[in-house]
């Protein structure tokens, strides 16, 4: 069982338990993106472990009446054990969900993976007609061109900020910088894309100025952000008519995820501090 303040962030260890987390979310009126945590796999057995549970959530997902999809990081199906086997377990889980009307995003890992990760994700994304989505990141200097190349393709972009400590050669490092390309490239994907955006962040500027460019272009567009981050304003997005998508982790390999949340934000810390001491 996963312990309390860890269950903030992470859903349960088992498929049952995200599937009962979803159903309370959907009746507040968001929806769910659930995540099996797991990553760089080096064994092919883990790798088609995670694939084959990604496909009973698959199968859960489409046999209920729920507000749910799922999102799959490359190296946990198989990326650096090799690309073939990333292509073939993800090809498996994108055909079984284009099957099931569930819709499935491929989260972005460093950007050694990128070009490999969106090569999929364009191939898989025409031959499903928009089943298949991505996540790109605006610290990335390649990101721009990355997205004209998206625009053409069906399916969902994500754009995030971006999480991994890339070298300076490949990537905006100040956070002014990243903020600013933020905000270009959302006013691009308003302008260009026609599938839908997805605004994955907990910024209120970023967040305020997509409702600003929804307003004005009329795109479809949904935000979305982490299990156990600004819930009440999310809350209060989906009450006000905006699309709100919550990313949902589960899974055995909870420590590791829950210990980054708690260390990339005092507040949480001071939260977990104050649930360990009672104060
Ligand atoms: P930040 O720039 O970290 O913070 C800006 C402001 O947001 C803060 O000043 C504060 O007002 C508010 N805020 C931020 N965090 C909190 C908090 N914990 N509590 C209260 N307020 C807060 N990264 C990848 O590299 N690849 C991925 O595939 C990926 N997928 C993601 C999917 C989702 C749904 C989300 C939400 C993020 C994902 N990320 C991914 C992470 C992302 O790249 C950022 O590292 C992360 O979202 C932090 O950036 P931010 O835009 O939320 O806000």
């Amino acid at each position: 069982m996963i312990p309390p303040l860890a269950n903030n962030f992470v859903a349960g260890e088992t498929p049952d338990d995200a599937i009962s987390y979803l159903e309370s979310l959907n009746r507040d009126g968001i929806a769910g993106i659930l995540n099996v945590l797991g990553e760089h796999y080096t064994d092919r057995a883990d790798a088609a472990a995670d694939t084959e549970e990604y496909l009973t959530l698959v199968d859960r997902l489409g046999s209920a009446d729920l507000d749910g999809c799922i999102s799959v990081k490359p190296s946990q199906i198989g990326l650096d054990i090799g690309d073939d086997v990333f292509r073939d377990n993800l090809d498996r889980i994108v055909t079984a969900a284009t099957e099931q009307d569930v819709f499935v995003w491929v989260d972005m890992e460093d950007h050694t993976t990128t070009d490999v990760t969106l090569d999929a994700v364009c191939e898989f994304g025409r031959r499903t007609d928009g089943t298949v989505g991505v996540c790109v990141q605006a610290n990335l200097k390649r990101t721009p061109d990355d997205l004209e190349r998206l625009a053409d393709v069906p399916g969902k972009v994500r754009l995030v900020k971006g999480a991994y400590n890339e070298p300076a050669s490949v990537a905006h490092k100040k956070k002014a910088e990243v903020d600013d390309v933020y905000k270009r490239l959302l006013e691009f994907m308003f302008r260009e894309f026609d599938d839908g955006i997805a605004v994955g962040s907990h910024d209120p500027k970023m967040i305020s100025h997509a409702r600003e460019l929804g307003e004005e272009y009329g795109t479809p567009y949904e935000v979305q952000m982490l299990m156990g981050v600004r819930e009440d304003e999310q809350r209060k997005l989906a009450a006000a008519g905006v699309e709100t998508w919550q990313y949902v982790p589960y899974g055995d390999k909870w420590f590791q995820y829950f210990y980054r949340r708690v260390r990339e934000r005092k507040e949480n810390a001071l939260f977990a501090l104050r649930a360990v001491t009672g104060l």
